[in-house]
């Protein structure tokens, strides 16, 4: 997943590729010349993965 920030309206538009053109939603500006920055998706994945383990435990210490 890849962002983008418009430099005309600080609209932050995504894409899931970094292929092509991209043009800000928001305004219509071309914003293929500017860096596009990746989404980290690891943070919400660990966190997840935690509160899973959490649950677990849960289930665990229930069943005694
Ligand atoms: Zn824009």
């Amino acid at each position: 997943m890849y962002k983008k920030i418009c430099s005309r309206c600080s609209n932050i538009s995504y894409s899931s590729t970094n292929i092509g053109k991209w043009i800000c939603s928001s305004c219509l500006n071309d914003l293929t010349s500017i860096k596009a920055l990746t989404v980290d998706h690891t943070i919400n994945l660990a966190q997840i993965k935690r509160k899973l383990e959490l649950m677990k435990g849960s289930q665990v210490f229930g069943r005694g």
